[in-house]
């Protein structure tokens, strides 16, 4: 199947309050383009190598999201034009974030990333240390990021009901954690959960952005 129509599919199974992220890692600038001329504006990578040559490259009008592991020393280069990070998993990483968004004059939406999967090989912050970064006075001191939500990834498994349960998890974090230090703060309404072989799950658990890659572009 095309990719156009693969979009066409996906789109009739997504809400329309539902993000769709199309993850282009890997993925040349035809296959991007072909998405783009459906009318897909949203794309994500997980190398920052990659996802600044592809910025450069395609149109401006697209905003790009980074979900993978970020390092600190990498910052600089996405922050002039990144749209979200969605793998925040430090405070040392948010200070980065922050200070280099600063030099650019912006505001950089930031999720932080929350481990829910029963691997330890994926990143992300337990629901503690989540909390615990909420509560730092350097935290509270950044202008120039924003946290407008939480992401994480379910363990790779056939068992649906396992991936209910962490995407579950997940969702009564983010709403104890908007309870807790976001109540009077619109902005943190975002929740990304949710990939190829997961995502109509993620949405019945009350996913906001789904993060699609497969599904859209096929296997390579
Ligand atoms: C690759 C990737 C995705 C997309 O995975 P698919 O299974 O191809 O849909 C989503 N999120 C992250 C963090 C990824 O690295």
């Amino acid at each position: 199947m095309s990719i156009s129509e693969n979009y066409r599919i996906l789109q009739a199974k997504l809400p329309e309050e539902v993000t769709l992220v199309a993850i282009s890692k890997n993925k040349t600038n035809e296959e991007i383009l072909e998405l783009y001329e459906c009318g897909q504006r949203e794309f994500g990578e997980n190398k920052v190598q990659e996802l600044t040559a592809k910025h450069e490259s395609l149109p401006d009008d697209i905003r790009w999201h980074m979900v993978g592991h970020l390092q600190s020393n990498k910052v600089k280069y996405i922050a002039p034009f990144i749209g979200m990070i969605h793998s925040v998993d430090s405070l040392k990483l948010l200070k980065i974030i922050n200070k280099e968004a600063k030099k650019n004059d912006r505001i950089i939406p930031c999720l932080l990333q929350l481990h829910i999967a029963e691997e330890d090989t994926k990143f992300g912050l337990s629901y503690e240390e989540a909390c615990n970064l909420l509560e730092q006075d350097d935290y509270k001191a950044m202008e120039n990021i924003s946290i407008i939500g939480l992401m994480g990834m379910a363990t790779f498994t056939d068992d649906t009901v396992q991936i209910h349960k962490e995407f579950k998890q997940l969702k009564e974090s983010f709403d104890k954690i908007k309870t807790s230090y976001f109540l009077d703060n619109q902005l943190f309404c975002e929740l990304s959960m949710g990939m190829s072989d997961d995502f109509l799950i993620g949405v019945e658990e009350g996913s906001t952005l789904v993060r699609v890659g497969t599904a859209l572009f096929g296997e390579r």
